[in-house]
């Protein structure tokens, strides 16, 4: 098993549209008629998801390695570890997200290029707040809660949970934090796998959260430097480094109607161990509150907090 030494971010960041405006979420009336949490992703017709990445890079000290010391083979060596990792994730087969769902990578050579304008982009060299002790690097989603609302250049909102914007920090200001492409983390020991932690925080680019399961991508420590997670992608298996975990929480938030060999799913209710341990007010407490259930090659879905739903998606022949 592997050693998670580290953690990458504290959460996914979701910052609620409607929060601009009022602190609490929006009735159905406006909201478009859900009261309950809704899946956060992003529409996914051709071409729909645009990346760019910021090739202002921290130089003094050089947070990221590459095996190509020439500074325009150096872009092109981190490019292509985004545009692998962006392939591990429409690799999945039984989604809707396709190579084709995204544009071309674009850089741009804003260093601040990441923020609040509609704008998907990747930033390495950018100092935030959010930049916590043991934080190597982070997303922060925007995400809608109504409908017909915009950040910046964003399409407009057609649908709840859509996301409007979602950029990727890494973290330039630790100085004893580096990152290696997969070409040069074997001469750099040290480094923290730049492929498996940009891969996690695509991820929450998707609208992942966190999982639970430890071999799951989205599991939230980083391998420990000198070492990646899972298995590297290659053209036959682009998806390897994920998990079912991951594979099924995608299948989740991008279903594909057509796919008929992963569905199913099992329900049940979690139950307190000792009844007398709930709480005697407010009346009518009968539930956990932030349980999760978790099952092997599936994937907690649903809305309450004690009432679950696993959506199972079989591997193969083998089920839950
Ligand atoms: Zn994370």
């Amino acid at each position: 098993m592997k050693s998670k030494a580290m953690q990458i971010l504290a959460s996914a960041l979701a910052l609620f549209y409607g929060g601009w405006f009022a602190p609490i979420r929006q009735p159905a009336s406006i909201s478009g008629g859900s009261a309950c949490p809704v899946r956060t992703h992003q529409l996914i017709s051709s071409g729909s998801i645009a990346v760019r990445w910021s090739t202002a890079l921290n130089t003094n000290p050089v947070t990221i390695l590459t095996q190509n010391q020439i500074a325009g083979g150096r872009l092109t060596e981190i490019e292509q570890v985004i545009a692998q990792s962006l392939a591990v994730w429409t690799g999945v087969s039984g989604t809707t997200l396709v190579p084709a769902t995204l544009t071309s990578l674009t850089r741009t050579a804003a260093q601040n290029a990441c923020g609040s304008d509609g704008v998907n982009s990747i930033c390495f060299d950018q100092a935030d707040m959010a930049f916590t002790p043991g934080v190597l690097a982070f997303t922060r989603v925007i995400s809608t809660d109504r409908l017909g609302v915009q950040v910046g250049s964003s399409a407009v909102a057609t649908q709840l949970g859509q996301i409007l914007d979602a950029d990727i920090y890494f973290n330039p200001s630790d100085s004893s934090t580096t990152y290696a492409t997969p070409q040069a983390l074997a001469a750099n020991p040290k480094a923290y796998d730049l492929e498996s932690l940009l891969t996690h925080e695509l991820g929450h680019f998707l609208g992942f959260s966190h999982s639970a399961v430890w071999s799951a991508i989205m599991f939230p420590f980083a391998p420990a430097p000198g070492t990646f997670s899972g298995t590297r992608p290659t053209s036959q298996q682009p998806d390897a480094p994920l998990g079912d975990d991951d594979r099924t929480g995608l299948r989740v938030l991008y279903p594909d109607p057509a796919d008929t060999v992963h569905q199913g799913s099992i329900s049940g209710r979690i139950l307190p161990a000792n009844p007398l341990a709930l709480a005697a007010s407010p009346p009518g407490v009968t539930g956990v509150f932030g349980a999760q259930a978790v099952a092997r090659r599936g994937r907690r879905s649903g809305c309450g907090s004690d009432n679950w739903r696993v959506e199972l998606r079989r591997s193969g022949s083998r089920a839950i």
